[in-house]
């Protein structure tokens, strides 16, 4: 599990995480929402080890994230991560772009990791376009590659920061539907989204950040149905 205690982070003289804890279950999935530069891209990036801390601790599956002597890198493999918008490798098809990190990284024979890569293709709905390059798909269709290549390193949790923001509204559905197929399949997930459907049908958890608090946390039915802070309140009224 995911375990956040007293985690603040400062960019220079600016807090942007005041002090969370946070749990996270194995499958469970955590709908993060909030305004805007509330802290929510820099609390992921806090979780995967990608930027330092200045106080309190994560720690996953009993690793401290930010201890020196932690393998970060090794560490990292357990933490895909979706960005909202993905650089791709545009001169390698997506075969081969989803098979890299497993050969790289994991030390995977070709064969494997070809293997692999077509099973997570299949997996996103992409099983057509194996031998496509990046710019020859849709922004959809590049996402769902993003998360093949990210299920590919076997993660045993899923961070998602705003995997649907870049894209244009039609396009939202396929990524959606991807990402709650994971979340049907057990997987462990704390996305960062605007999309308050997908937060309260599919989370089991939502958390409200609002500048660098997390002021309100709880099931979808509680956060959206009888939200405790004013804030979510506002916040709440102005997104639906
Ligand atoms: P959100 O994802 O909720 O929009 P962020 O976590 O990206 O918010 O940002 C939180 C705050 O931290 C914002 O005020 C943002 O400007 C600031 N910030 C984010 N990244 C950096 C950085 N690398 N250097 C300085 N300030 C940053
Ligand atoms: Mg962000």
């Amino acid at each position: 599990m995911i375990e956040i205690r007293g985690l603040e982070k400062y960019f220079g003289a600016l807090q942007v995480l005041k002090g969370i804890d946070l749990d996270v279950a194995k499958g469970e999935v955590l709908s993060v929402i909030g305004a805007s530069g509330s802290g929510k891209s820099t609390l992921l990036y806090c979780i995967n080890g990608l930027e330092p801390i200045q106080k309190g601790s994560v720690v996953v599956d009993g690793t401290d994230v930010h201890d020196k002597a932690t393998d970060i890198n090794k560490l990292r493999q357990k933490l895909g991560m979706v960005f909202q918008q993905w650089n791709s490798f545009p001169h390698l098809t997506a075969l081969e772009n989803v098979a890299l990190s497993p050969r790289i990284v994991k030390g995977k024979s070709r064969a494997d990791a070809q293997e692999i890569a077509e099973q997570q293709l299949k997996h996103v709905g992409l099983a057509d376009k194996l031998n496509v390059y990046p710019n020859a798909l849709s922004g959809g269709q590049q996402q769902r590659l993003a998360i093949a290549r990210a299920l590919a390193m076997e993660p045993t949790y899923m961070l998602f920061d705003e995997a649907t923001s870049a894209l244009d509204p039609e396009l939202v559905g396929e990524v959606l539907d991807t990402m709650r197929l994971l979340a049907e399949e057990g997987m462990t997930m704390i996305c960062v989204t605007h999309e308050m459907g997908f937060a309260r049908d599919v989370s089991d958890r939502v958390a409200y950040f609002h500048h660098g608090v997390m002021e309100e946390i709880g099931p979808p039915s509680q956060v959206f149905g009888d939200p405790q802070s004013e804030h979510t309140r506002k916040f709440l009224s102005n997104v639906r």
